[in-house]
């Protein structure tokens, strides 16, 4: 780690704190307009949770499975100027016990579930379990929520292990809110997605991240922690933009957000075809992982019989771990707002990105989110 304390001699207009979509796309658009930067990481590549690396001439995504999907058109030409993308679909598969079916709930797995045939079918089937089971007023947890919107028995297999494996609590004591909607579709239609774009970037996603910065108005520091020379970068340049954890920002003055976190482990395997599909959910309780990638599938050949599989084991997060998934509960949500509402105060800081703003947010809406702050910024 870089622990230098760093004096503004080139007269910035921006530090950017975190190369991921937001800051990368903050970076460039400031360019565009004349605007010099410095942006740094804490980590030791561009690309935040988005990078991506090579390996046996396969694309690993190093923080996750990253499929890009959209109905923002705005959003999709904008990322086409930076890259194409593949053909790649997501269609995910649910290995539950060592039976087989396929995601998102649809047709094909009603069939695999109960050998039904027909729409009516299936929606009687579910009806039948969802009268059973006779949760009483409106759903008043995520168990709940989930058996009215599916059934018992999707809720069992397809449902309940994932879940409580992904947030490490009881589905009874997880709030409805989280699966308030479900994709059901009586159609046999696996694609994972509704979206009218939908691919993976033809040479990864790091690709995009060096055509973003690659500029002269732009420098990159890499392994340097903002809050290693908070006080020296704040009084140094005339703004600032910031996508780290909000709570951080202000010292964790109010409390600690709360998050859970992934461990990925990747393997190496001599084959070119592992599991048949770039993702399986692993959906019992007992499997210690919830998915399986295999990256091969997302449309791509490497130049090898060698196939690279990853791991993702969800745990509990602490300082020691990347924050990934923030917990939307009421606690967390009522402290965030007392963060959101410092962060208002601030005029030199602009908090963004998912850590910033304490958000689940898919890279359509973190690039949706990067262009309207660019255009706010530069229309003030
Ligand atoms: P990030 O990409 O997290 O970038 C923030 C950067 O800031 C990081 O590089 C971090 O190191 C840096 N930083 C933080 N604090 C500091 C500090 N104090 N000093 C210096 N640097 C700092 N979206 C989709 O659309 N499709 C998907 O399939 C998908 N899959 C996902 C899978 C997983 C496991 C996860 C966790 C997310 C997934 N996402 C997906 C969401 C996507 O990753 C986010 O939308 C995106 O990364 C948000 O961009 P960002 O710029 O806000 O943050």
């Amino acid at each position: 780690m870089r622990l230098t304390v760093y004096y503004n001699t080139k007269n910035y207009d921006y530090l950017i704190v975190g190369t991921g979509p937001f800051g990368a796309i903050f970076a460039h658009e400031a360019a565009q307009r004349g605007k010099r930067s410095l942006i740094i990481d804490r980590r030791s590549h561009v690309g935040g949770n988005l990078y991506t690396h090579k390996a046996h001439g396969i694309t690993v995504h190093d923080y996750g499975a990253h499929i890009f999907h959209t109905d923002n058109k705005q959003v999709w030409d904008y990322l086409n100027q930076f890259t194409a993308f593949n053909q790649y679909i997501n269609q995910v598969m649910a290995n539950y016990k060592g039976d087989l079916y396929n995601l998102p709930f649809n047709m094909n797995t009603f069939y695999q579930m109960w050998g039904v045939k027909t729409p009516a079918e299936a929606q009687d089937r579910i009806n039948k379990q969802r009268q059973a089971a006779t949760i009483k007023g409106s759903p008043k947890n995520l168990e709940e929520q989930a058996i009215y919107l599916i059934g018992t028995e999707i809720y069992d297999k397809l449902i309940k292990g994932y879940t409580e494996k992904q947030w490490g609590r009881k589905a009874t004591d997880l709030p409805s809110f989280i699966i308030r909607r479900l994709p059901i579709r009586f159609t046999f239609d696996n694609n994972y997605f509704n979206h009218r774009y939908q691919g993976v970037p033809v040479d990864g996603y790091t690709a995009i991240f060096n055509k973003l910065l690659d500029h002269e108005l732009i420098d990159i520091q890499l392994n340097t922690d903002f809050f290693t020379d908070k006080t020296t970068y704040l009084s140094e340049f005339p703004r600032l933009v910031y996508t780290g954890m909000i709570d951080q920002y202000f010292d964790y003055k109010f409390g600690e957000l709360a998050y859970r976190s992934v461990r990925f482990e990747s393997e190496v395997l001599p084959t070119d075809n592992a599991q048949g599909n770039a993702i399986i959910n692993y959906t019992d309780i007992e499997t210690p992982y919830t998915r399986s990638i295999e990256w091969r599938h997302f449309d791509q050949k490497g130049d090898s019989d060698m196939s690279i599989l990853t791991h993702e084991y969800p745990q509990e997060w602490d300082c020691s771990k990347e924050a990934y998934y923030p917990i939307n509960d009421q606690k967390n949500s009522a402290l965030f707002k007392k963060y959101r509402k410092e962060a208002n105060k601030l005029d030199k800081v602009i908090i963004g990105g998912r850590l910033g703003n304490y958000q689940y947010y898919d890279m359509d809406q973190v690039i949706h989110a990067a262009l309207v702050a660019v255009d706010k910024e530069f229309n003030r």
